[in-house]
């Protein structure tokens, strides 16, 4: 033993749980990183806290959202409810956002959460005539105030189409020359959807960067790009760097079908992305019973070895008029309208917030000696009990460095007594 590994260790955090069923451990903490992690671990400490038998784990990661529009309700009228309709209300709303506008939105829907114990996010932010440039400012300087609690990549985003308006493509360009970590596409609004694509992947291989499309919004397996995905990500070489978020009409295929796509998914190394909160709200508006889910089976794509991940997309716009960008409560909605029931599933969905997620940004994940100390705490025994059960997120770390403490749940009995209670 060298004499610097006798000097205390910066934190230990005591008797949490890391995996289902086994003893909880300590985790000690040096220099930001996971130094030990051993049950009843003997050592000084500068700091030391009580896990009190919480479930630790790396964190969430939200693999989509757009924080460049969220909290906009006020600006924008809801009638129909639709994706068309929200599409051309965000735009209206977007040609008058200011930058210390998106930034004041952006920095609410941040702390909520890091507060929820998110650790990492892919946010779009949309770069066209309209935006301008001052959403992507804004949304560098959140990249930069919140590193302290959560990594945020920025993904340059076509909304309104590129192909009918080319001085998006330059934008977008510029923004990859200027901070934009990966580029993203929307085929299904553009009026030469096969361009648009074509012209995204360019980008991406002019710039290095992986890809993400908002891809399929619909009921209509007939109407998919997804072909033409597939043979680009396959023409450039761009396995493992490619994403797709929604894909709605996965929703109305039998099983056989799903399961041919999903096998081209993992040959592609194409990941999908569901965002729940959206996908149920926008989709089955026709309909005036027995309405659609239109949500993709994400876990039956899981089964079969395509990396998924469940994300917030919206909070508080025409897209989605409900949001905390909290990702336990995306988990257990997922759960919910997928009907899952069994552990393996459960187990899965978690994954699908936590270490799936963080696959498909191509970032690690995960709890052990020399990783990165950022370590959630959540009020559950393991991640099946957590998706279950919406298990309140205790404290989370960064690095080493406390990030967030949402405190403990006081019962208020009427003798007056005050007590603390672990629930
Ligand atoms: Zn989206």
């Amino acid at each position: 033993m060298t004499a610097a590994n006798d000097e205390p260790f910066d934190l230990v955090i005591r008797n949490v749980r890391v995996a289902s069923g086994e003893a909880p451990v300590d985790i000690a903490v040096r220099s930001g990183r996971i130094a030990a992690m051993e049950n009843n671990f003997r050592c000084d400490a500068i700091d030391e806290v009580d896990g009190r038998g919480y479930l630790a784990f790396p964190g969430f990661v939200d693999s989509h959202i757009h924080l460049d529009k969220a909290c906009i309700l006020d600006r924008c009228s809801i009638c129909e409810g639709t994706l068309a309709e929200a599409v051309r209300e965000t735009a209206k709303a977007k040609a008058t956002f200011q930058e210390n506008d998106v930034y004041a939105r952006a920095s609410g829907v941040v702390e909520r959460a890091i507060a929820h114990g998110t650790v990492r996010m892919r946010t779009f932010v949309e770069i066209d005539p309209r935006a301008g440039f001052r959403s992507f400012a804004a949304i560098k300087r959140i990249r930069e105030d919140y590193a302290f609690a959560v990594d945020i990549e920025i993904c340059a985003f076509a909304q309104e189409g590129l192909t009918q308006e080319p001085e998006t493509l330059a934008m977008l360009d510029a923004a990859l020359s200027d901070g934009a970590d990966l580029i993203g596409g929307c085929p299904y609004v553009d009026p030469d959807p096969e361009a648009h694509i074509e012209a995204i992947f360019a980008l991406a291989i002019k710039h290095d960067v992986a890809v993400d499309f908002h891809l399929d919004f619909s009921l209509d397996p007939a109407l998919t790009h997804l072909p033409q995905v597939i043979t680009a990500t396959r023409k450039h070489g761009w396995q493992g760097r490619v994403a797709i978020g929604h894909v709605t009409n996965l929703s109305a295929l039998g099983v056989a079908d799903i399961d041919e796509i999903a096998d081209q998914l993992a040959e592609s190394g194409i990941a999908l992305t569901v965002l729940p909160a959206t996908d149920l709200f926008l989709n089955g508006r026709s309909h005036d019973r027995l309405v659609p889910r239109g949500v993709a089976p994400a876990h039956r794509l899981a089964r079969r070895g395509v990396v998924t991940s469940i994300a917030t997309n919206n909070v508080l716009n025409p897209f989605t008029p409900y949001g905390d960008a909290s990702l336990m409560r995306m988990a257990n909605l997922y759960a919910n309208v997928a009907q899952l029931a069994g552990d393996e599933d459960i187990a899965e969905v978690f994954a699908m917030v936590g270490a799936s997620a963080a696959r498909q940004l191509g970032k690690p994940h995960g709890l052990s000696v020399g990783q990165p100390a950022t370590i959630v705490l959540l009020d559950a025994k393991d991640g099946v009990s957590a998706v279950r059960e919406v298990a309140r997120v205790v404290a989370g770390w960064k690095d080493g460095r406390q990030s967030f403490d949402n405190g403990r749940p006081r019962i208020l009995r009427p003798n007056g007594r005050i007590e603390r209670h672990d629930i």
